[in-house]
């Protein structure tokens, strides 16, 4: 007996739930386009976006998803010939380097593996070979979603000052932005990549670029441009219009301001960043549980470089597409799926599977989600440990002390 009535629940890292304050932001009639709320509330929103990636330079948004920004982060900067380096430890790292081969530029990929963290300290050595002069721009995701791994942007960058090196230095923030703490000037990122389904909780269909003074010198010596990537009009062009080279993503943008007055103005993102950080410490009490018997376990080991936004699992020897397909057709619950894995370990990606915990989220969701996790794993008889859902409820429980000892404070 399926009992899945009710409201369903979508832990798939992105697109991620959406607030019911987003969706009736949207509902509305097409707006004026020259002029009125809509053209009075853009100066807000760039205003917030720069709040948002800790940067006083240049946001710019595409009506597209991650890809998109990803191929206007290449449009704009990079020429047939240039050699990045990309740092790859999944799946999206992998994708972005793909995008940048497509254009003529030579990617030099140092693959980490689909369970490993950026090394800062393999990044400096690479940066004092003779031949590091000719690498343009440094690649890296901060989160990748494939492995559910989050790299230490700001070591990767004292990586790079520790060599001397003046490469761009560019961070995917896709999964990350507005789940983790993420500072771009204060860490030195000159380009920063991020779309509206994660962790911004709008549908998708924003993909979003941030780029400082630095990039913006290369990319105006570089000698073509798209006409539709440009960033030059979408920053510098003064009307309305050339901010998107054409007609404007209206109603993702009456979305994006409920979000970004959610995650700014309301909660804050501070507290948002706290809140990522004690939802993935009850799904990491959980999955501790499990794992100490059976065949789960955490696709990244050391809990340093886990993810706040998504956790990738494996099931050794267990076809979790069972497992997902229990949960959403008896229990409403959709989980993600295992996505890069290709090796006989994880019987080709088949034994893997994500929980994301990006982010609308509270605690009765993410304990929903993993109770009913708990309950799958019980009704396909799949060996695990016992106490998840207690470990699960302590990691909650001791995250709220925390915030109230920080609030009593703040006001005492
Ligand atoms: C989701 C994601 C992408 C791709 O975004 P699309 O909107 O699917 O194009 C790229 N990078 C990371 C880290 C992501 O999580």
């Amino acid at each position: 007996m399926s009992l899945s009535n009710g409201r369903d629940l979508r832990s798939i890292p992105g697109p991620s739930v959406i607030p019911d304050r987003v969706l009736n932001a949207m509902h509305r009639a097409s707006p004026n386009i020259y002029e009125g709320e809509l053209v009075d509330m853009a100066d807000g929103i760039y205003a917030d976006l720069r709040r948002l990636a800790g940067t006083a330079f240049h946001p710019v948004i595409y009506l597209s998803n991650g890809h998109g920004a990803w191929e206007a982060s290449v449009s704009n900067l990079m020429e047939e010939g240039d050699h990045i380096l990309v740092l790859t430890t999944g799946r999206f790292g992998a994708g972005w380097a793909e995008m940048a081969e497509a254009h003529g530029v030579i990617a030099e990929c140092k693959d980490f593996g689909m369970d490993g963290h950026a090394d800062p300290h393999w990044l400096e050595d690479r940066l004092r070979q003779p031949d590091a002069g000719r690498i343009k721009a440094i690649l890296v995701v901060q989160t990748d979603t494939s492995t559910s791994v989050h790299n230490n942007i700001p070591a990767l960058r004292a990586a790079i000052d520790a060599a001397g090196h003046d490469a761009l230095f560019m961070v995917d923030c896709i999964a990350s932005l507005g789940c983790a703490r993420y500072e771009m000037d204060a860490w030195g990122v000159d380009v920063t990549i991020g779309a509206s389904q994660k962790g911004l909780m709008v549908p998708p269909g924003l993909g979003l670029t941030f780029h400082n003074e630095k990039a913006e010198r290369v990319q105006r010596a570089k000698k073509r441009h798209s006409a539709y990537w440009n960033w030059e009009p979408r920053v510098h062009g003064g009307m309305f219009y050339q901010k998107f080279a054409g007609t404007a993503p209206t109603h993702h943008l009456f979305g994006l301001r409920e979000s970004l007055t959610m995650i700014l103005h309301e909660e804050g993102l501070e507290h948002v960043w706290h809140r990522h950080r004690a939802l993935q410490g009850a799904v990491g009490a959980a999955v501790t549980a499990w794992a100490a018997d059976g065949p789960m376990r955490f696709n990244i080991a050391d809990p340093a470089y886990r993810s706040p936004a998504v956790t990738t699992l494996h099931l050794d020897g267990v076809d979790a597409s069972v497992l997902r397909r229990w949960c959403e057709e008896q229990s409403g619950l959709t989980l993600g799926v295992g996505l890069g894995f290709s090796n006989d370990r994880t019987m080709q990606g088949r034994s893997v599977f994500r929980i994301g915990h990006m982010g609308h989220l509270n605690p009765p969701m993410i304990l929903g989600a993993l109770a009913t996790l708990d309950a799958g794993l019980k009704a396909l008889a799949i060996p695990h440990g016992r106490g998840a859902l207690d470990a699960a409820a302590d990691a909650i429980a001791a995250a709220q002390i925390e915030t109230a000892a920080a609030e009593v404070g703040r006001t005492g």
